[in-house]
């Protein structure tokens, strides 16, 4: 495994498709990036076929959608690259189900670096393992390909046993679509540590306890939980909106000189040293393994403290405001 962060970027023109055009791809798993790889790959011309437990509910889906279904044993016994696509959880007793069937040289192909990255899979040394991952939602990486877009994308090169894992990853990004965008080269470490640092910190968790938060110190202060709502959860779209289109300048630029000065002044009041130290402190629980292990043990327990976590947070009094608001307006509907 390399240490090395790289910033190489790869498009449609650095990708030959002829690496995977005879090759089979057993796609396990037809869920949000189940089925849209299987059906991007099948749709550029790539030998695709399903697999899916008996019983599974994703079985019609896949079969209504034109594509050959099997178990994921059957499928990888016939593939050359196998792409585990179910949950990150159940990923590990699956890869028990398929490793008989893989042979040397072929490529296991992740979407996610979990299980590698903390030792939950741990492959022979005779199979390349590869991260393809879109940086977006199974529904939107099927819909731009359909489009004649491409999805944003990582590659990631975990074992190189064949010597051109590497160009068989971009093949099958170019497949999926992701190459007309831009692939970014990363490696299983960087994908694991930022994207769990990421949901953690910012973007799942560090978002909805500054909202909580500040609808908290208003309601507190006796405003009204309607006003609380609007200002501090309903309005963040709008600034989230202008930031990923033109960045921190364009949201700047497009509110008022009053809410820039009052931002730029107490933004680092608020979210200060304090919140930094903790933000390095749930960086370190990723990167030493803490949260890995509570989160596996956590499933293994029957997840009792992930019941009690999401309770609470459906239980918190924005929610039920939100809903009544949501109702009243009718904003967000496309
Ligand atoms: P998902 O929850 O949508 O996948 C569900 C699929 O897995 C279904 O087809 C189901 O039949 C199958 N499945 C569920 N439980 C199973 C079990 N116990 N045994 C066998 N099969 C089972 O998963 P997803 O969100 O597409 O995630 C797949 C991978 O892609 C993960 O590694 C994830 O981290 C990664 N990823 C997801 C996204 C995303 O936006 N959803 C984005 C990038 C990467
Ligand atoms: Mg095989």
């Amino acid at each position: 495994m390399t240490d090395e962060f790289t910033t190489n970027v790869y498009y449609d023109e650095d990708a030959d498709s002829t690496e995977i055009e005879d090759k089979t791809v057993a796609v396990i798993g037809y869920g949000s990036q189940g089925h849209a790889h299987a059906l991007n790959l099948d749709d550029s011309g790539v030998d695709v076929v399903v697999g899916l437990y008996e019983g599974s509910s994703s079985r019609s889906a896949a079969e209504a959608d034109g594509l050959e279904v099997t178990t994921p044993r059957a499928a990888a016994e016939d593939a050359d690259i196998v792409s585990i696509l179910v949950p990150d959880t159940v990923q590990p007793s699956v890869y028990e189900q398929i490793r008989p069937a893989l042979e040397p040289g072929d490529t296991l192909q992740f979407a996610h670096g979990f299980n590698i990255h903390y030792g939950q899979i741990e492959p022979s040394e005779e199979f390349d393992v590869t991260m393809i991952a879109p940086k977006s939602p199974g529904h939107l990486v099927r819909r731009n390909y359909e489009n004649g877009e491409g999805t944003p994308g990582l590659l990631a090169i975990y074992q190189d046993a064949s010597g051109n894992a590497k160009e068989e990853a971009l093949a099958y990004a170019k497949g999926i679509g992701c190459t007309r965008a831009g692939v970014v080269e990363t490696s299983f470490r960087e994908e694991t540590e930022t994207d769990l640092f990421g949901e953690q910190a910012v973007l799942c968790g560090g978002v909805t306890s500054l909202v909580k938060q500040g609808y908290e110190t208003l309601v507190d202060a006796g405003y009204s939980p309607e006003m609380a709502y609007f200002e501090c959860l309903n309005e963040l779209k709008l600034i989230v909106d202008l930031m990923y289109e033109g960045g921190l300048g364009e949201m700047w630029d497009s509110v008022s000189d009053t809410a820039e000065y009052g931002g730029l002044s107490r933004g680092d009041m608020v979210v200060d040293e304090g919140v930094r130290e903790n933000m390095e402190e749930t960086l370190e629980a990723v990167q030493d393994g803490t949260f890995a292990r509570e989160w596996i043990n956590e499933n293994q327990a029957n997840r009792p403290s992930y019941k009690q976590l999401r309770q609470a947070e459906k239980d918190h009094e924005i929610e039920a405001i939100g809903e009544e608001l949501r109702a009243l307006f009718a904003w967000g509907e496309e």
